[in-house]
């Protein structure tokens, strides 16, 4: 599974990192999808090799400008793209009200058709070809939500040894085991499928949060494989912090190190933290303060960095920002 940043910065962009916005995708898929566009994020785009056409799902966090200005631009640039594919967007009825605000008055017609789910009125499990997705109601200034990405299509695998020691040789039958939870065999026995099975990999799971001051509302959910959260400030400004509704980085840091989150990607920094010489992608502050309260592996989100989770849970950093 890969994440990738399109904009790091909280609030209003900067030299070097835009608003919000970050991608998930199948390790080396073409589809994916966008969770938040701050303004921008279409410029950002350019910058990658991902394409409009593949664009499978929008899921917004919350109303605040810096994660949601950008839709109509890059709607308005996808149509103009021909993108034809409808496009769903998981989002609060506010970003609906929004969108078909700015479509009536700025006269503009997609050339696809939106399937918008309001995640205040939506109570399942959202399903992709990809990934299983759950909605996750966070602590913000205005309700704002975060979303949980489970992978799909981890197949059954055969305990192939076991099978040929209890005399049941390769055939279609292999077959039926791996569909059916029990099997009539030719001799007449009835076995259950599953003591065939090996035992299977966990699904992967990623927890991307929107604003929220409150980390450990995560706590509610099990084993989460890589917590991707806002941490706008650092302990110094937790006044702030508080009064903003973000969370600094201590508290996520804590509640990640306690929690026994295995891999860390902090974003969404306040523009008053700046890159160095020394920390060429992070930003000093935050890094040191992350690293007293959590021990495992510590992502610094920066624009166009990509971390890619592999199936043995270890976190992969790239930078692939293209001119
Ligand atoms: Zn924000
Ligand atoms: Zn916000």
């Amino acid at each position: 599974m890969e994440i990738i940043f399109l904009g790091t910065s909280s609030g209003t962009p900067t030299k070097t990192r835009n608003v919000s916005g970050i991608v998930i995708r199948k390790h080396h898929a073409k589809q994916w999808s966008l969770i938040d566009c701050g303004e921008g994020t279409q410029h950002q785009i350019l910058h990658t090799n991902l394409s409009f056409k593949y664009l499978d799902t929008i899921y917004i966090t919350h109303i605040h400008g810096d994660h949601c200005y950008g839709l109509p631009g890059l709607l308005a640039s996808a149509t103009m793209a021909g993108r034809i594919e409808p496009l769903n967007i998981v989002a609060p009825l506010a970003v609906k009200v929004f969108l078909e605000t700015m479509q009536m008055h700025t006269e503009l017609r997609l050339s696809f058709d939106i399937d918008f789910i309001v995640v205040e009125e939506y109570n399942k499990l959202y399903e992709r070809e990809d990934f299983c997705i759950s909605i996750v109601p966070l602590s913000h200034r205005v309700p704002s939500w975060g979303y949980l990405f489970e992978e799909k299509g981890i197949g059954i695998k055969l305990d192939t040894q076991k099978l040929l020691e209890d005399n049941i040789p390769k055939g279609v039958i292999w077959g039926e085991i791996q569909k059916s939870s029990e099997v009539c065999l030719e001799n007449g026995k009835t076995i259950q499928s599953k003591t065939y099975y090996l035992p299977q990999r966990k699904a992967r799971k990623i927890a991307i949060s929107g604003d929220n001051d409150t980390p450990s509302i995560w706590g509610n959910i099990e084993d989460i494989d890589l917590l991707v959260h806002e941490a706008t400030y650092t302990d110094e400004m937790a006044k702030k912090a508080e009064d903003t509704g973000h969370s600094t980085v201590k508290k996520v840091a804590m509640f990640a190190e306690d929690y026994g989150v295995k891999n860390l990607i902090l974003t969404h920094f306040s523009p008053r933290y700046q890159a160095d010489s020394v920390h060429e992608n992070g930003v000093p502050e935050i890094e040191d303060e992350a690293k007293i309260y959590y021990q495992a592996n510590l992502g610094l989100a920066h624009d166009f960095a990509l971390f890619h989770l592999d199936k043995q849970l270890e976190m992969h950093y790239q930078n692939i920002r293209q001119d």
